[in-house]
């Protein structure tokens, strides 16, 4: 390694100027219409789970930004959310003791679980 190279970042820690993303990615099955579209984009995050037939992540590294940002685009709910890993921890340990509504309830009269100020990330 050169000098110039001891001036780049040298991991993935953010502290030390590396690229580690400082959110994960969460899907809001409330919400989620079990469509499969970010299923088949972001194939190493996203997975439908089988009994409520929604998707959920599976992997936090599985696919870069780009492709996870894909794939929300894809989203035709807007149900998949980029969370601070706090608020991701609290809203997977919420999504334990959830109980899913029908599909059959239009989506903008399903009860959400996730914050207006997470909507907007
Ligand atoms: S694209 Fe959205 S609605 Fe479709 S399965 Fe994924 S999270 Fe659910």
């Amino acid at each position: 390694m050169n000098s110039a190279d001891s001036s780049q970042p040298n991991g993935f820690e953010p502290e030390l100027g590396g690229i580690w993303r400082q959110k994960g990615v969460f899907v809001d099955e409330n919400i989620c219409i079990g469509c499969k579209h970010c299923t088949h984009v972001a194939t190493n995050t996203f997975y439908i789970e089988p009994e409520y037939g929604r998707a959920r992540v599976f992997n936090q590294d599985g696919d870069i930004e780009e492709l996870i940002e894909e794939a929300r685009d894809t989203c035709p709910v807007n149900c998949i959310h980029w969370l601070d890993y706090t608020e991701l921890k609290q809203m997977e340990d919420a999504r334990r003791n959830q109980v899913i509504q029908s599909l059959a309830i239009p989506p903008a009269m399903r009860r959400s679980q996730i914050s207006p100020k997470s909507r907007s990330k």
